[in-house]
């Protein structure tokens, strides 16, 4: 049981529905401090003095701004989590969690759902690239330090996350916040334009359910498994357009620009995240899109 916890990225989507769990964690923004400045997070760390760190702050984008800004992914995620695991061993902190994504896993992989093994089997998606490499240097860097410092640094991997409080997100273009805006805005009788084929196959995690999950984690998972947090339903973003669609209720037509698919599939298996948490239990994706739904409706400016 920790005592005092920081949460990095506390502003962040993931960050404000952690809070609304575990309210009495320090949840930190980049006003409270920049994690890219290694002495300024080195002055933050001892001015808050946790004994545990779940470390959730990175440069997050959608696939467009992910693959126009490889360059800047690369060099602030892996600032920011070289810090981070680095300032937390140097300040004699025992505990750091840390979030990958399922961005890291290889870009095809010779047997699906993927496992937490085949994480650095090939290299990741070219719409990812440096945001996946980032993740995995993070992964290695976690295992290496508990293995050499005797600490507990380890890491989980969400698939994509959707759900309430996500607004940052609604002109990103991440799929779910992005539709549900558009669906939102569509009169009856208009078209709506979707990027890609629409045939990729994603797995959507529901925000709150990763609420849930990481106090476990942080008390639980003591392997260096990068362990997978993702449902079983693996739908095509066909499929989950369908979906809100009906939801939605709109007369509407839907179309897909054949542009920029990004990864065919990329599901990993949750089999060793509920061997370890016992049988936890998904929102599926409809209930999910119906409470973002909700959500959305009470909450847009
Ligand atoms: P988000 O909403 O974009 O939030 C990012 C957080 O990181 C914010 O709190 C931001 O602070 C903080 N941050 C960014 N740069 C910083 C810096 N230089 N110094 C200090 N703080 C900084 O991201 P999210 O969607 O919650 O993602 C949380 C984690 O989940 C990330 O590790 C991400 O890679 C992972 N993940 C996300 C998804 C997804 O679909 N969203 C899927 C898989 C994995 P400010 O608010 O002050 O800018």
């Amino acid at each position: 049981m920790y005592d005092k916890v920081l949460v990095t990225g506390g502003s962040g989507f993931v960050g404000k529905r952690l809070k609304l769990i575990k309210p009495d964690w320090v949840y930190m923004s980049s006003k409270d401090c920049d994690l890219t400045d290694k002495q300024e997070f080195s002055d933050y760390l001892r001015h808050v003095n946790p004994d545990a760190v779940i470390h959730l702050a990175a440069r997050v984008g959608g696939i467009k701004e992910a693959s126009q800004n490889q360059s800047e992914f690369f060099y602030l995620n892996s600032l920011i989590n070289l810090n981070v695991i680095h300032e937390s061993y140097k300040a004699g902190i025992k505990r750091v969690l840390s979030c990958l994504s399922t961005c890291v896993f290889p870009d095809i992989n010779d047997r699906y759902p993927m496992t937490e093994g085949d994480l650095l089997k090939g290299e990741p998606t070219r719409t990812n690239y440096c945001y996946g490499y980032a993740k995995r240097n993070l992964y290695i860097q976690s295992k290496w330090y508990s293995k050499e410092y005797g600490v507990c640094y380890n890491t989980f991997t969400p698939s994509n996350i959707y759900g309430p409080d996500n607004k940052s997100d609604f002109d990103k273009g991440h799929l779910i916040s992005s539709m549900i805006k558009k669906f939102d805005e569509a009169e009856d009788g208009d078209t709506l334009t979707f990027w890609g084929t629409g045939n990729p196959l994603r797995q959507h995690l529901y925000v709150d359910d990763l609420a849930i999950i990481i106090p476990r984690l942080l008390e639980e998972h003591t392997s260096d498994l990068a362990l997978i947090v993702a449902p079983n339903e693996n739908l095509s973003i066909k499929e989950i357009v369908q979906t809100y669609y009906e939801i939605e209720g709109k007369n509407l037509e839907i179309e897909f620009n054949n542009k920029l698919d990004g990864q065919y599939r990329k599901d990993g298996s949750n089999q060793n995240l509920l061997n370890l948490i016992n049988n936890f239990k998904f929102t599926s994706l409809r209930e999910g899109l119906e409470l973002t739904r909700e959500w959305y409706k009470n909450n847009k400016v």
